[in-house]
């Protein structure tokens, strides 16, 4: 027996038994720079210190989820018809 759970509901989704997957992609997103030569010729020291300081005290996890995190969830039928219909919920606040 290899019976799932569905992670909105909780429900047992039995072998068989329709069920969807949801992954999710997280990334950080960088328009692509525009380079000048002038850039190159500049100093970068003070640019990579300012960066090294806003990492001090944060964990390998955190800069990592700072960059990139993914998901993936199994869903009965009757989550799956509501994800898909409300996939990014307004905010609480
Ligand atoms: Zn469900």
């Amino acid at each position: 027996m290899n019976n799932r759970t569905c992670d909105r509901c909780g429900k047992s989704i039995a072998e068989g038994e329709l069920r969807y997957i949801v992954k999710i992609q997280v990334f950080a997103a960088y328009d692509p720079l525009k380079i000048t030569f002038e850039d190159l010729l500049r100093d970068h020291t003070w640019d990579i210190q300012q960066l090294l300081k806003q990492c001090e005290g944060m964990t390998e996890e955190e800069l990592m989820r700072d960059v990139y995190v993914d998901f993936q969830f199994d869903l009965c039928r009757a989550c799956q018809k509501a994800y898909v219909t409300a996939p990014l919920p307004k905010p609480a606040h």
